[in-house]
């Protein structure tokens, strides 16, 4: 296909870099995005070697560069607080750090920025209500009363994905984990220079997201599902750092602000059977959403579009370009879900014990093979 009209539903990571690499294949790009305000929560994200490499790709890595922090190794801890490894990451995009940290709004702001100025026709507040594939091409009814022809459909939605219950409704739904994920963004220490992973029952880590900006993520045994009242978040993520290592301690006396605890529990899923159906299509957390224990949930929506870019621009036809597009993510996606999955797990005491270095050393590995 070397041209169409493609609709993206949903602007998060996956639907913002899939309309940046479509675009750069000269495709026609609309994308919708229901929250009217395009909001993100303001604590950061890791960006592994793999997903540096993605993102030059998509040529975008400066601005990335500019918006976050830029390390080359992962430490890792006991739950005392001794140092047990220091594992490089691999280079991946020549003359560029390995691995980065940025804040969610700033990453946010480049790929919309970016989305933007490749041409694409971005409406907020606006979802499809409707698709109908006849074959030939697919009819969508906004909820703005409006409708539109499309060749081609991506549901880029996420965990709760519209387009997936539409076009797979007897795909599995978000599975609660029984963990839940606490972050606070603090001043960066000077000694907080990379990844700062800690070992133990409750996975605990500092990432750099800017010269003066880094979080702290705490993950927590939770009945599942578990919400909080935003009074007392921040008492509550308190008593949870109660044994923390001294380091850890240190920063927790300083978590005080409720309204900046940022609370989630985590919930997995991976679609088995085929992520397509005629010329819809799905990509990101739509078919595949992972615990953040590998630290790679974004990196595989990100690494989706450059492939469904690429098979799109190469392939006759849409069923073509989808079945290569699934074939080249499939294993990957799946060995991410899985093993972050077992990473929880293992903190749980449901599972083998995890050997913290020995995941990340591995994930290195993995993802570092071509995609
Ligand atoms: C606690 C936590 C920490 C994480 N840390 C990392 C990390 O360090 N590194 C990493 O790579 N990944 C991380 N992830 C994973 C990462 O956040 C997700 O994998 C990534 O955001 C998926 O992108 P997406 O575009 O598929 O979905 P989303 O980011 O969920 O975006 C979906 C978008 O679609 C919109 N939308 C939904 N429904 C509709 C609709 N019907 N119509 C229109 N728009 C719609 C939503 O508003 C949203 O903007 C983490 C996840 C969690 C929960």
């Amino acid at each position: 296909m070397k041209e169409g009209k493609i609709l993206i539903v949903g602007g998060g990571i996956g639907g913002l870099t899939a309309a940046i690499a479509l675009r750069g294949k000269g495709f026609e790009v609309d994308l919708l995005e229901r929250d009217p305000t395009w909001s993100v929560y303001g604590v950061g994200i890791i960006q592994q070697s793999n997903v540096v490499r993605a993102v030059a790709q998509l040529g975008i890595l400066d601005d990335y560069l500019e918006a976050g922090f830029g390390f080359d190794h992962v430490e890792v801890y006991l739950p005392d607080g001794r140092q047990v490894a220091k594992i490089p990451a691999p280079k991946l995009a020549e003359g560029y750090p390995a691995n980065i940290g940025i804040g969610r709004p700033a990453l946010h702001k480049v790929l919309g920025d970016r989305a933007k100025a490749s041409g694409a026709n971005i409406r907020l507040g606006v979802t499809s209500e409707s698709l109908k594939d006849d074959g030939a091409g697919v009819d969508v009814a906004f909820s703005d009363g409006s409708a539109g022809r499309y060749d081609l459909v991506i549901g880029a939605d996420g965990l709760y994905s519209a387009t997936r219950r539409a076009i797979i409704p007897d795909a599995p739904i978000p599975e609660p984990t029984g963990q839940s994920v606490w972050r606070y963004n603090f001043v960066r220490p000077d000694d907080v220079t990379c990844l700062c992973a800690y070992e133990g029952p409750m996975g605990i880590g500092l990432v750099p997201l800017s010269a003066d900006r880094m979080y702290m993520f705490v993950t927590t045994p939770e009945t599942p599902g578990r919400r909080f009242e935003r009074e007392g978040l921040a008492a509550e993520m308190r008593a949870r750092l109660r044994n923390a290592p001294p380091r850890i301690s240190e920063l927790t006396a300083k978590i005080t602000d409720d309204d900046e605890v940022v609370y989630k529990p985590l919930e997995c899923l991976f679609v088995d059977g085929p992520w397509h159906r005629g010329r819809i299509v799905l990509l990101g957390d739509a078919v595949h959403a992972t615990t953040p224990h590998l630290g790679q949930g974004a990196g595989m929506a990100i690494e989706d579009s450059l492939v469904l870019a690429d098979e799109l621009a190469k392939a006759d036809t849409p069923e073509q370009a989808f079945e290569a597009y699934q074939a080249r993510r499939f294993e990957r996606c799946r060995y991410i879900v899985e093993r972050s999955r077992a990473i929880g797990d293992a903190q749980l005491g449901k599972g083998p014990p995890a050997d913290t270095a020995g995941e990340s050393r591995k994930m290195f590995e993995i993802t570092a093979q071509p995609i």
